[in-house]
């Protein structure tokens, strides 16, 4: 059995909540409980002298609560307006609890446009690498109010682990609402077996990406996930799934408990990650 030891010397995590893990079920508000111990664990790895990155999903989950449209499903323009409106309001509250523990953040909106243009995809690895420098820790979302393509077919799921390719980071960690990738789906079939480990993606287990995750306020689902490990592993980043319920996992990962699904970096040169994000 791998044992997972090699997380401790992580130097440079990308973290991602989606806006399931942020928010109440109940009511759509923000959990700020949850929030509150992500920003002091993000705070302490800073702290340890890594580089982090949290990609926050949220900013239409919280729009659309604070404009009270929470029931139904909402036109393209409606979640970009709420997109606008909870981004903003997001950051504020993220801004306030960083603060706390005096640690600078930053907030990067990046399309997929960003991506794919050479010269905006230089220009956002040298935001990066200056906000490294800077100690501050950038906090990534689409920018949702101007990529309706990225709204209607993007997740963060996918967003985090380009994220982790352009940065060459050496960690990503997706919290999700599921404990990790299981052979099926573990709320329809009793007998889903959990994968601890996923040393090599391939087809067998591409296609056990359905859409297990139950949640209805994120757009990623398994199947998103897969793709991310696709992305994240081929550029040499390890990337583990795990349950976002309790903050302390993220810990817990980099303790080198064996928590969530790994997937291993198998980096790969004949990967294209700006083809592959183009198709
Ligand atoms: N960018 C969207 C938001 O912040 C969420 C995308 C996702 O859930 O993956 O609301």
């Amino acid at each position: 059995m791998m044992t997972r030891d090699f997380l401790h010397d992580k130097k440079r995590i990308v973290v991602k909540i989606g806006s399931s893990s942020l928010t109440h079920k109940e009511s759509g508000s923000l959990n700020l409980s949850k929030l509150e111990k992500l920003v002091r664990m993000l705070t302490n790895l800073k702290n340890m002298g890594k580089d982090v990155v949290l990609v926050s999903s949220g900013a239409i989950a919280v729009g659309r609560k604070k404009m009270g449209l929470r029931d139904g499903v909402l036109s393209l323009p409606e979640k970009q307006a709420c997109a606008a409106i909870g981004q903003a309001q997001l950051m504020m509250i993220y801004q306030k609890l960083f603060s706390e523990y005096n640690q600078n953040v930053s907030q990067l909106l990046l399309t997929k446009v960003t991506m794919v243009n050479e010269l905006s995809r230089i220009n956002a690895v040298n935001t990066f690498n200056e906000l490294f420098k800077l100690n501050v820790i950038p906090i990534v979302n689409e920018n949702d109010t101007i990529s309706t393509y990225e709204i209607e077919f993007g997740d963060n799921d996918r967003l985090s682990a380009i994220v982790s390719a352009l940065i060459g980071a050496d960690l990503l960690i997706l919290l999700s609402d599921i404990d990790g990738l299981y052979t099926d789906d573990p709320n329809v079939n009793q007998d889903a077996r959990f994968i601890k480990t996923v040393e090599k993606l391939d087809d067998h287990l591409m296609n056990m990406g359905k859409d297990s995750s139950s949640s209805k306020v994120g757009t990623g689902g398994m199947a998103t996930k897969l793709i991310a490990a696709q992305i994240a592993t081929y550029s040499g980043t390890d990337m583990v799934i795990a349950n976002g319920e309790d903050i302390s996992v993220i810990e817990r990962i980099l303790e080198g408990e064996e928590v969530g699904t790994l997937f291993c970096a198998n980096k790969t040169e004949a990967f294209d990650m700006i083809e592959f994000i183009s198709q």
